[in-house]
């Protein structure tokens, strides 16, 4: 049976492709730039083997010119040119890519720069332009053509008179409708930024006619418009520069113009890599929070770029979470990308390019922490608190990775310590890493629960941020140690008085029966204290729950009314106890008084709201008289 060929309407075809495979119609620029860029590349790579060429960098460019009252827009390049042949064969067939035959041809597979390789980019012309023509001259011949087109109609192809090699892309530009702009692709202003934004990095000039105001020449206050044509491409990009050619401020500079922030950096981080997959990268840290850094608005991403082509503006693939505030640039050459060049067709090499960076910027943190310590607090201070979320997410997956970049106030050093460090100088007999939740530090710092701990000489992290106890949950030991809250049951401390504790909680018995009776439904157990040694009570959580937990999660939007497992503490060695013993002898009434009061008391030191305000205040009055 004989085989029939697949028919394709090409005309449906092509308006399908030109309306959807891109999502923006900006972007025309930048294939209609990269294929000139890629023209001129083809030159270059020719003088390479044909000892009768030479190439002159000054020859080789591509202008932009835009006639409003025409509505004309002309993209012309010095490049390799067209024969009628190439015209008809790699303008005349969709998926044709001229570049990509070049590229097979010369065998150009190491450190290739061109770009084309899909062979639709051209047509993405006609998104905003009703006629494109297209006038050439190929290096070698006498004759130009002009090939011309609408669209879905077809193309006409007629020879034409042009002296010089190269291409010029006339685009009609559409007359504006009722929902969509095209006037923007006559604007000098908005023409020169889809180059910055695109095309900054393409290694020939760009060259455009600008408008302006500067000062007069000899004159301090006196400007002159002036209307010239300037390069508006930067060229060679940073990143492809030697790290020993450049200096702080080339890369303050870069950060500024980028507008990665507003600050100045704090560090940034240049990365080379000629291995498996070939990639440049700058990256920085900023100095300071982003206002909107801790919302839902924050989008975090690198720019990604493609031979020096900017394909998408943040890559948030390229980023754990965890640092979502660095900023800055990813250029490969070996991303697979689909056919519009916007995202990429499989990640294995953004994978591997991204687990190189997350190393590298845990490598240039520690080393900023050991090295500037000062330098690191400041970092800290603005993004500490996502690495303690990046301990906690994902159920702790990448805890190691974070574990020895967090850090937490000391007791004793008065100063924000590692885990490390505390680790290090813990006295031999000391089971356990010990923390105290509160608001502030002065706070904790005045909790009647660190007093034993402290009484001991042991230093205490203070944890002063929601997500610190949760953090710490997550990561349970740090080489080795666990960690224990100083509200905790056992604090794992041998006290010398252990058995007249046991001795009293026995023969006090009836007394705390009698308290946590009044106290039911809000407190466990009521008990002598270990920790206690000025201050008459405290409260205590127990099991895994914590009292702090308990206040975050109920701060929470779906709040679950979760509760800790209270328990209150009395201490047997402050007077106020012998009250409560005397008021259990004769008036049971007062012991009852005495037992909300304190109970109130150690909510409040607690930092948790007291059930009724109002009792607690009748209460103290009822003391007073
Ligand atoms: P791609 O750039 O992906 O190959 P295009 O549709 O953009 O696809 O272009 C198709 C082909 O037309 C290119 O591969 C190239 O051979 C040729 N071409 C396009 N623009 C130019 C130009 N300015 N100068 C020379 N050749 C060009």
């Amino acid at each position: 049976m004989a085989k029939k060929e697949f028919k394709a309407e090409s005309k449906r075809l092509l308006e399908m492709m030109i309306n959807s495979i891109y999502s923006q119609k900006e972007i025309f620029l930048r294939e209609l730039i990269s294929n000139s860029s890629d023209a001129i590349d083809k030159i270059y790579y020719k003088t390479l083997t044909d000892d009768t060429l030479t190439f002159n960098k000054d020859d080789y460019y591509i202008r932009i010119e835009a006639d409003k009252d025409n509505r004309l827009l002309k993209i012309s390049d010095t490049g390799i040119g067209m024969t009628k042949e190439e015209l008809e064969n790699n303008l005349g067939t969709i998926a044709k890519s001229g570049s990509l035959a070049f590229k097979n041809e010369n065998e150009l597979k190491d450190g290739h720069d061109i770009i084309g390789q899909f062979g639709v980019g051209f047509y993405s012309a006609f998104m905003v332009a009703d006629v494109v023509t297209v006038i050439s001259k190929a290096l070698g011949s006498e004759e130009a053509y002009k090939w011309e087109s609408t669209g879905a109609d077809g193309y006409s192809i007629e020879p034409y008179e042009k002296d010089t090699v190269g291409t010029e892309i006339i685009l009609k530009i559409k007359e504006n409708t009722e929902d969509e702009s095209y006037d923007e692709y006559l604007d000098e202003y908005r023409l020169k930024s889809i180059v910055k934004k695109y095309s900054d990095f393409i290694r020939y000039p760009i060259k455009m006619e600008v408008t302006g105001s500067r000062p007069k020449e000899g004159s301090d206050n006196e400007f002159e418009d002036y209307k010239e044509e300037q390069v508006i491409n930067s060229m060679v990009p940073i990143w492809r520069k030697n790290k020993s050619e450049l200096t702080d401020e080339d890369y303050e500079n870069f950060y500024q113009e980028k507008r990665y922030g507003f600050d100045k950096p704090l560090k940034h981080i240049h990365i080379s890599v000629d291995g498996t997959v070939r990639y440049n990268a700058i990256l920085f840290i900023p100095e300071k929070t982003p206002f909107d850094y801790y919302t839902k608005e924050f989008e975090k991403g690198l720019e990604l770029y493609s031979s020096g082509v900017l394909i998408m503006e943040k890559c948030a693939d390229l980023l754990p979470d965890y640092f979502s505030f660095v900023k800055g640039m990813v250029d490969s050459e070996d991303l697979s990308l689909n056919i519009s060049r916007e995202i990429l067709q499989q990640d294995k090499q953004l994978k591997f390019i991204a687990k190189n960076i997350k190393s590298k910027i845990k490598r240039e943190l520690e080393g900023l922490l050991k090295n500037d310590r000062e330098k690191y607090e400041k970092f800290y201070e603005s993004f500490g608190r996502q690495l303690k979320f990046g301990m906690y997410s994902d159920f702790g997956q990448d805890k190691e990775v974070l574990q020895d970049l967090v850090m937490f106030y000391s007791s004793k050093e008065k100063k924000l310590v590692t885990l490390d460090e505390y680790v290090s100088r813990m006295p031999e007999d000391q089971k356990y890493i010990y923390y105290a939740t509160g608001e502030t530090n002065e706070r904790i710092e005045k909790l009647p629960q660190t007093e034993l701990v402290a009484d001991k000489g042991y230093e205490i992290l203070y944890f002063t941020d929601d997500i610190d106890e949760f953090a710490i949950k997550m990561l349970m030991t740090y080489k080795e140690k666990e960690f224990k809250s100083v509200s905790s049951g056992d604090l794992g401390i041998e006290e010398d008085n252990q058995d007249t504790t046991e001795s009293e909680e026995k023969e006090n018995k009836d007394l705390f029966d009698f308290m946590k009776e009044v106290l039911t439904g809000k407190v466990k157990d009521v008990k002598v204290s270990k920790r206690l040694k000025t201050h008459p009570v405290c409260l205590t959580a127990d099991g895994d729950l914590s009292i702090e937990m308990e206040k975050v999660l109920n701060a929470m939007p779906n709040n679950q009314n979760i509760k800790a497992e209270k328990v209150l503490e009395i201490n047997i060695n402050h007077e106020v106890f012998q009250s409560l013993k005397n008021a259990f002898e004769n008036d049971k009434d007062k012991l009852k008084l005495y037992t909300n009061l304190l109970y109130n008391q150690a909510l409040l030191i607690e930092g948790l709201p007291i059930g009724d305000p109002v009792e607690f205040t009748n209460d103290i009055c009822k003391v007073m008289v």
